[in-house]
């Protein structure tokens, strides 16, 4: 049984980058894209419809070219620390992502991730159709999984603790014992516990002796 449990966001807070952004750069639908994720971050418009919107501007684009992002994405600085320092301390971390799977896997196998969630593009003969299958990671899918990955592991919502960056994450930052929000917009930062305004994922570590 684990000591604590740490959720984490994926575009801009475990990695540097919005997946979705560069796919769209690929496809040469950058800025509509972009258009899109920024009013959805700013809490401006629903995710889901918003992410249907932008995977539906991706379709075509090929399986190849999910695989040259994935190795293309950097982590963000201290992210290794800061699963090290999880684990070392008892706890384990969870990547939850309203990003995509073909990403997610070889990352959250890289770093050594306890679990990790995100969608899942629909691919016919090797290239996107601009559906997604399964089930959709809205901000309340995030704040479920946040509940459950605590109760499979007998851990209470007080030694949770969720760090994400956009308006999408606060729903499981409102959710988990400790709230951080990393590099966030004002309208995460503002609602959160915690706000970590240097790009430096260890500081999360420092939050363990807050843990209830
Ligand atoms: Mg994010």
């Amino acid at each position: 049984m684990a000591e604590f449990l740490i959720v984490c966001d994926v575009d801009s807070t475990l990695i540097n980058e919005e997946v979705i952004d560069m796919l769209a750069d690929i496809a040469g639908v950058g800025s509509e894209v972009a258009a899109i994720t920024e009013r959805a971050m700013n809490g401006q418009l629903d995710f889901v419809s918003s992410l249907s919107a932008r995977v539906a501007l991706l379709t075509g684009l090929t399986v190849d070219t999910l695989g040259s992002i994935a190795e293309s994405v950097t982590l963000t600085p201290g992210a290794r620390d800061l699963v090290d320092a999880v684990h070392a301390a008892g706890g384990e971390i969870v990547a939850v992502s309203g990003g995509f799977h073909e990403i997610l896997d070889p990352l959250g196998a890289h770093l050594g991730l306890d679990d990790w969630s995100a969608n899942r593009f629909e691919v016919n003969d090797g290239v996107l159709t601009g559906r997604l299958v399964g089930p959709v990671i809205d901000s309340t899918a995030k704040a479920q999984i946040l509940v459950k990955s605590a109760a499979t592991r007998g851990i209470q919502l007080t030694r949770t603790i969720a760090v994400g960056d956009g308006a999408n994450d606060l729903e499981m930052m409102r959710t988990a014992g400790i709230s951080v929000a990393f590099c966030a917009k004002p309208i995460v930062a503002d609602q959160a516990d915690v706000s970590i305004a240097e790009r430096d994922l260890s500081r999360v570590a420092s939050l363990f002796g807050r843990i209830a």
